[in-house]
């Protein structure tokens, strides 16, 4: 069995990941699997423990740094995020194309770690729509949002990071262009 690929997808708070990647999944084609992370960040309404996120205390958090099960963790406006490290390898091995759906600092350690991930950030049109994106949400206070377009900022300005930038101008659009990234990355590396 071939080892599936590792993929990571980054991008600000509100750029619609969450939308795209639901897409993606529906691509039998590429075979993919999303790793659910675990966060000590309190569920929104509709967010399901075991589906969105592993829901976690910070002393549990905690105690699973101490024991080394993450292939990667970060603190993200107050809120620890992690990927569990046996799943993704699990997985991997099973031959799925797994999916993380990482901030910035998480991607950068996947990235030192696992030399030939597929890495794509997604930009929004502008960091006004971003803004409006956020506010429709209706999840955050105005606290919040601040700290998370302040992050926003700051993530954009290291798209360089990553193998490729695509902007999520439309839903289809951004759902097409990174399952033909992927779709190429399967043939590179099976060739
Ligand atoms: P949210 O609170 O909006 O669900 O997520 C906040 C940020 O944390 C997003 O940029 C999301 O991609 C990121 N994130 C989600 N899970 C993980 C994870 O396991 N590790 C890291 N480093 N970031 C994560």
């Amino acid at each position: 069995m071939k080892k599936g690929l590792l993929i990571v997808i980054s991008g600000p708070s509100g750029v619609g990941k969450g939308t795209v990647i639901k897409e993606l999944m529906k691509n039998q084609d590429l075979n993919l699997i999303y790793s659910i992370s675990m966060t000590t960040r309190k569920a929104r309404n509709g967010e399901q423990n075991g589906v969105n996120y592993f829901f976690v205390d910070e002393k549990e958090f905690l105690e699973k740094i101490k024991e080394d099960n993450f292939l990667e963790y970060a603190n993200f406006v107050g809120n620890y995020y992690g990927t569990p490290k046996d799943f993704v390898e699990r997985k991997r091995e099973e031959g799925f194309n797994v999916l993380l759906e990482i901030e910035v600092e998480g991607a950068k350690q996947v990235l030192s770690k696992c030399k030939d991930a597929l890495s794509i950030f997604l930009i929004p049109p502008s960091i006004e729509e971003l803004e409006k994106r956020i506010r429709n949400r209706k999840t955050e206070s105005d606290e919040v949002i601040f700290k998370r377009l302040e992050k926003a900022n700051r993530e954009i300005s290291e798209t360089n990071l990553y193998n490729y930038v695509v902007c999520n101008q439309s839903i289809e659009k951004a759902t097409e262009e990174i399952g033909e990234i992927i779709k190429n990355k399967i043939l590179n590396k099976s060739s």
